[in-house]
């Protein structure tokens, strides 16, 4: 099965409600029930109003997006991001695969070049022409832009925009996007992306460390260190000095974790 463009009608599902940036706070505390905290964007250019945090500053409280609004001048417009790679109601943490169709890139024509598979999930029509794939992934993921030509994955330290956000479409019915529509994430991008690296280590409390037998060199003293954080990410270090992705790409856990969570049994 290679990559198909989605079938199912658009529908430009919003609240209908008259005041600018007001309008959005039903729909934080609705993305927020999704497991998606939302910050304002410039529904133009889609960038955060100046001064302001962005992403970082992501909430699911609508009086915490009021005080964000404040940032905006009365004549902007404003538009809505999703911040990926919190944990989503009924787990997995949220992830999008992200196509892009422009500047001459086409991020569905590379899936179907290099017969990448894409399940059906929780899907947007962008303002490019190309489409947001929502996915939960078992673990935190990177983001990665430009993972392949008009392909970036938005994870942990990544945003989309999305609905009411001008030219961003949710590919749903009347009632709008639900947690059951968001589906696992596909092998290849588990293991494309691997597992997020912690942004800053002084802020984690209740971290485990421990140090066991390197799996990714033949290792006869116990050189890897794991360090577990208190929101279950890993951080490896190997003092035989096998890098980061080579531990990660034959990580025993991970390899069975997404087995068992995509059914993909090789
Ligand atoms: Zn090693």
């Amino acid at each position: 099965m290679t990559y198909s463009e989605p079938t199912t009608n658009s529908c430009s599902w919003s609240t209908n409600t008259s005041m600018p940036g007001a309008r959005l706070l039903p729909l934080v505390e609705f993305y927020g029930s999704l497991g998606l905290p939302t910050f304002p964007i410039h529904s133009g250019p889609r960038v955060p109003p100046r001064g302001s945090h962005g992403h970082l500053e992501a909430t699911t409280d609508p009086d915490e997006f009021r005080y964000l609004l404040t940032r905006f001048s009365p004549y902007s417009t404003v538009g809505l991001a999703a911040r990926m790679g919190d944990e989503l109601v009924g787990g997995g943490y949220a992830v999008t695969l992200d196509l892009d169709v422009k500047n001459g890139k086409d991020g569905p024509a590379t899936l179907r070049h290099r017969e990448l598979p894409v399940s059906d999930t929780l899907t947007a029509d962008t303002r490019s022409g190309g489409f947001h794939h929502l996915y939960a992934s078992p673990v935190p993921l990177r983001t990665h832009n430009n993972l392949l030509s008009g392909v970036d994955v938005k994870g942990a330290g990544g945003w989309i925009a999305v609905a009411p956000t001008p030219g961003y479409h949710w590919r749903v019915d009347s009632d709008g996007p639900t947690r059951e529509l968001i589906q696992p994430a596909m092998r290849w991008l588990l293991m494309a992306c691997d597992r997020a690296r912690p942004t800053n280590r002084a802020h984690d409390t209740g971290a485990r460390r421990e140090l066991v037998v390197c799996w990714a060199h033949n290792d006869t003293n116990p050189s890897l260190q794991i360090t577990t954080l208190a929101d279950g990410r890993k951080l490896y270090h190997c003092f035989g000095g096998c890098t980061y992705d080579q531990i990660v790409a034959s990580d025993p856990e991970l390899i069975e974790l997404t087995e068992l969570y995509t059914g993909e049994g090789q």
